[in-house]
């Protein structure tokens, strides 16, 4: 499928919502059950539905078949950002979706996929396997009727896309951007006008003029979106998602419903996902990126001066929540986790990529 097919089909995303709806997936009829999940991502997206396609995939090839998973694009049950309602009131059986899509429904929401400044891929994978981020992503999830889990990782993301150079924190401001999450909140204080746009619909927002920029994915999912035709200003690095998780929300009442080897097939495909879908996202990101500048895309860093600006507004964003005892629980046992896999990852890997890459003419 082609950019304008999705886009044509995407049109339905955000807006129009399908009338009627479906009550909750029926037993196991002859051994089989069908589930059926809402996504916030187009059929083909890259990366995203990679990753719900994946997570689909294994739950059926695992359960020779007793359990399969009914896919919905936005628009073909709910809007994308409508997922999360759809799942906790029965309407669906689980959504695959970016959980900072959801800090309106509780902030914590945002550590299970990305906050600014925080955990690359491996630092969150890290924290929810080994440090209690897993148990704390339940706890949040049990408030709504979840069972949530990470499923899928799009690696460190772009700083986004522009239409001219960003010289200074104060080209932010009144800069109509699109951007999620905590980061978003901090752009916010820049004095940008930050808007929450699901992807499906951003070519078109940023090609209208509705947008003057957006982040999105990285190289790979960007350039399928298209982007490079109507921007051509391209920051790699970015301050607000650097190793976004995505996420798998199951209704609660549902999965205690699954038998004891289901429920663990559904949590050991997601760990599955989230390794597939990082190593399949960073494996086209650097050719993506010689693609786009091969287009004429000219890619940048911001300044330390813009990095300091980014960093003292996220900081603002998150004290702002910390009268939610759950908010600061998550936060504290993030970040305690965050240091403690920086104390050596940024003494290895870091060096040792940039002295590799310094070494062989690489990077
Ligand atoms: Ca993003």
């Amino acid at each position: 499928m082609d950019r304008r097919s999705f886009l044509k089909n995407s049109a339905l995303g955000g807006a129009a919502v399908a009338a009627s709806t479906t009550l909750a997936a029926p037993a196991y009829a002859q051994g089989k059950r069908t589930l059926t999940m809402v996504t916030s991502w187009p059929h083909g997206f890259a990366v995203l539905d990679d990753a719900a396609v994946h997570f689909a995939d294994t739950v059926t090839a695992m359960t020779d078949g007793a359990l399969t998973i009914d896919k919905k694009a936005p628009g073909e049950l709910v809007g994308a950002l409508e997922v999360f309602d759809a799942v906790t009131s029965g309407q669906a059986d689980m959504y695959h979706s970016a959980d900072y899509y959801y800090i309106g429904q509780h902030p914590g929401f945002a550590y299970f996929t990305a906050v600014p400044f925080g955990g690359t891929a491996q630092e969150l994978t890290n924290w929810y396997n080994h440090d209690g981020g897993k148990e704390l992503h339940d706890e949040l999830g049990q408030i709504f009727g979840l069972k949530s889990f990470l499923a899928g990782n799009s690696g460190s993301q772009s700083g986004g896309w522009f239409r001219k150079e960003i010289n200074s924190a104060e080209d932010f401001n009144g800069l109509k951007f699109r951007m999620p999450g905590l980061g978003g909140k901090a752009l916010g204080k820049l004095g940008a006008s930050v808007q929450n746009i699901p992807g499906g619909e951003l070519y078109q927002a940023l090609s209208s003029g509705a947008l003057d920029g957006l982040e999105w994915v990285g190289p790979w999912a960007d350039e399928r979106a298209g982007f490079q035709e109507v921007a051509k200003v391209y920051y790699t690095a970015g301050f607000h998602e650097p190793g976004s998780g995505l996420a798998l929300g199951v209704n609660r009442d549902l999965f205690e419903e699954l038998s004891t080897a289901h429920q663990t097939i559904i949590e050991q495909a997601s760990l599955a996902t989230t390794n597939h879908n990082l190593s399949l996202t960073l494996a086209n990101n650097g050719a993506a990126l010689t693609r786009l500048q091969a287009q004429g895309v000219q890619t940048l860093q911001f300044s330390d001066d813009v990095w300091d600006a980014f960093g003292s507004a996220s900081a603002e964003v998150m004290d702002e929540f910390m009268d939610d005892e759950l908010f600061a629980r998550i936060r504290a046992s993030f970040e305690a986790s965050m240091a403690k896999s920086s104390a050596w990852i940024s003494q290895s890997d870091g060096e040792y990529v940039r002295q590799r890459d310094r070494v062989l003419g690489m990077g």
